[in-house]
């Protein structure tokens, strides 16, 4: 089930508008009315749309054509699901830098950058480890006080 939880918040066609059939799911975002053969779109499936139609529009274009509200927008091209076209403007930022970015949360500079000052967290974190320090603070230095007094 992974990836679900998007669901909970985009919407789903789920009865066809025209005749109340039920709406079934083909792929890529689009449903078909089993009664009728109504075509449909979930959010991703209009976003997905829009972009292939625009390639060089924006969050601000995206959602007035489509009705889907920017943060949708953000969260399927950070989760990799939709991608805006090379050349386009401005639409998603790098969280570190703000340079444009096509996908995801970092642009590839930056994601390495981060993805180096994870590592170097946690050689740190291991280092401390090593030396018996970071874990069970309080007790270390409880022990610590108490050997002193105890004529060090
Ligand atoms: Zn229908
Ligand atoms: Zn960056």
């Amino acid at each position: 089930m992974e990836g679900f939880g998007i669901l909970e918040q985009y919407h789903i066609p789920q009865v066809c508008g025209k005749c109340g059939g039920v709406m079934v799911f083909k792929g890529v975002g689009e449903y078909h009315c089993e009664r009728c053969n109504a075509v449909d779109y979930d959010d991703y499936g209009k976003v997905r749309l829009y972009i292939e139609g625009h390639p060089g529009a924006n969050a601000a274009q995206v959602e007035e054509n489509t009705g889907v509200s920017q943060k949708i927008i953000r969260r399927l091209l950070k989760d990799g699901r939709i991608e805006v076209a090379e050349g386009s403007k401005s639409f998603l930022r790098c969280e570190v830098c703000g340079k444009s970015i096509r996908s995801g949360q970092f642009c590839p500079e930056c994601e390495t950058k981060v993805h180096n000052r994870i590592e170097a967290q946690q050689r740190a974190i291991n280092q401390k480890n090593a030396k018996g320090v970071g874990m069970g603070q309080k007790g270390d230095e409880g022990q610590r006080r108490f050997m002193r007094k105890d004529g060090f």
